[in-house]
């Protein structure tokens, strides 16, 4: 067996693809080849990074140096200056590092900035189709820990209950409750299901996730299904997904293979089976009744609740749907304990946060941090600043069902409790950042034109009232909007959210309120403009 004094990590991803990095990689080992280094240098295959935008990236371990934009005719002088002669290849390297000596802490600049990672600590380190280093890097040691310690499903739901876990989907609801309501529900059948239909625009979490540590989430939902009483579950997947659902395929084959799936998990006598769902295309199904709809077959359209899916969800049997980063939090729940968990965030918010900073920043992507960072680090710390040199205008946090907030808000804390006192949302994790040249009349007429385009169109609030909102903001922008049109905006979003089905319906008033509240100047400016 070889040892090797350098490891190359290049993350795959959708976008690591479509830059190259498959004939990158094949460039790099017939290099390596050529120069009779392949027993010392290994070339692997990762999940993402989580930076987006910077080509085929190169990791270069133990040194951790990462090099953007890699091309073919880059890897003989990669080859040359760093593997053979220890100097950094300054002009692909990130954080403009000039020499090894450098100090390469203060180099890591935004998204290679130190991060706390519980749910993507393997995502960008191993190859997630590789199940023995998965499982040597410590994957189903949760699982195992279960069975070896004995633990009743009940213990399970009160180790998740004490750990604090909310539902990392948007609506923070207790992972540990809805356990244990689905758990106590009347029936012997009951299912699991991974909501992974991610369709909040700019919201990218759930695939790097999905792609970069599949196996997790096997045993998230083994884990799951053992505590609830289900012996089968879903992962329903957004169908544009092509990489999330190759990976998770292998993933749940290989997890077959090893006894970690099906009928007699590790020999216990426990059965569990998982499948995979390809999501129908529709932002609407990432709505847990739309999406059960959707898997039993029929048009994905919300259902009336209550009855809530834990008692009577898919085929009307009790299902806990969770959203794919909630569970990729619970084996290192399991394997370390509640306690060490709620040191991790803030008292009512423990664990961590994965956000997807995109917009005008200088490196757009994903990272994950403590809950309660505050939106200031995230956009200019890890998002590493305003792209440009250009002034801060405003962020959409939460997706499009999300919240405009200025700078008077920047300080905020990212946690579901701090947010709500400042009317905002955690939602999806997504933070949109403008520059100054950016217009919030534009941007409340994309989000407008979004739910008019995924309303289901079921319910007449939100059917007529997305399409008259878009209407209304239509004109403004076009300069014909009239002196009445923020108030007449705000009282059809408000009928919204109280009349409407489903939280597409209900949720438009966040934008609207918040575009018009906290950026009413420029509405009144289009709006006298429009007057003269
Ligand atoms: Fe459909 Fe909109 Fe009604 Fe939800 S609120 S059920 S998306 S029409």
């Amino acid at each position: 067996m070889s040892i090797y004094r350098t490891h190359i990590l290049l993350p795959i991803d959708e976008g690591t693809v479509l830059a190259g990095v498959f004939q990158v990689k094949r460039r790099l080992e017939r290099e390596l080849q050529s120069r009779k280094m392949q027993n010392e240098i290994k070339v692997l295959e990762s999940g993402s990074v989580g930076i987006v935008g910077k080509g085929v990236i190169l990791t270069v371990f133990p040194d951790r140096m990462y090099y953007f934009q890699v091309k073919e005719n880059d890897i003989a002088r990669i080859i040359e200056e760093h593997l053979l002669k220890g100097r950094i290849v300054a002009d692909l390297a990130h954080g403009h590092v000039a020499d090894m000596t450098a100090d390469l802490t203060a180099a890591r600049v935004g998204l290679t900035r130190e991060q706390r990672r519980v749910v993507l600590d393997k995502a960008w380190a191993v190859d997630p189709q590789n199940i023995n280093e998965v499982l040597a890097a410590g994957a189903y040691r949760a699982l195992e820990k279960i069975f070896s310690d004995k633990l009743s499903p009940e213990q399970v739901i009160e180790e998740v209950k004490r750990s604090g876990l909310r539902g990392r989907g948007g609506a923070g609801f207790p992972t540990g409750m809805k356990w244990e309501f689905t758990r106590q529900a009347a029936g012997a059948e009951k299912y699991i299901i991974c909501n992974a239909d991610e369709g909040e625009p700019g919201t990218f979490k759930d695939r790097l996730i999905l792609e970069g540590d599949p196996h997790k989430l096997i045993e998230a939902m083994t884990i799951a299904a053992f505590a609830i009483g289900a012996g089968r579950g879903y992962v329903y997947i957004r169908g544009e997904y092509g990489l999330s659902i190759e990976r998770m395929q292998k993933a749940i084959d290989q997890a077959r293979e090893f006894n970690l799936l099906g009928k007699n998990i590790l020999e216990t006598g426990f059965a569990f089976e998982l499948e995979i769902k390809k999501g129908a295309g529709a932002y609407i199904c990432g709505e847990e009744t739309a999406l059960i709809e959707s898997l039993e077959g029929k048009r994905g359209n919300p259902r009336v609740k209550p009855p809530y899916p834990v008692s009577k969800g898919l085929w009307q049997k009790p299902t806990a749907v969770n959203n794919v980063e909630t569970l990729a939090n619970i084996p290192a729940i399991i394997s370390n304990g509640a306690g060490w968990f709620r040191k991790i965030g803030t008292e009512k918010c423990p664990g961590t946060k994965v956000f997807t900073i995109l917009g005008h920043v200088e490196y757009p992507g994903l990272i994950e941090t403590d809950m309660g960072t505050p939106l200031r680090e995230i956009i200019f710390s890890f998002g590493g600043g305003i792209k440009g040199g250009k002034k801060f205008k405003a962020a959409l946090l939460g997706g499009a069902a999300g919240v405009f907030l200025s700078e008077p808000l920047l300080d905020v804390k990212m946690d579901f409790e701090n947010l709500k006192e400042s009317k905002a949302v955690l939602g999806s994790g997504a933070v949109l950042v403008m520059n100054e040249d950016t217009s919030i009349v534009d941007m409340l007429f994309s989000i407008a034109k979004f739910f008019a385009h995924e309303s289901c169109g079921q319910c007449a609030p939100c059917r007529i009232g997305t399409r008259q909102i878009l209407n209304i903001v239509y004109r403004i922008r076009r300069g014909a909007g009239k002196k009445g049109d923020p108030q007449t905006l705000l009282h059809l979003a408000e009928t919204m959210f109280k009349s409407s089905l489903c939280p597409l319906g209900q949720s438009l008033v966040m934008p609207v309120k918040s575009a018009l509240e906290n950026f009413k100047d420029e509405f009144a400016l289009a709006i006298s403009q429009s007057e003269k």
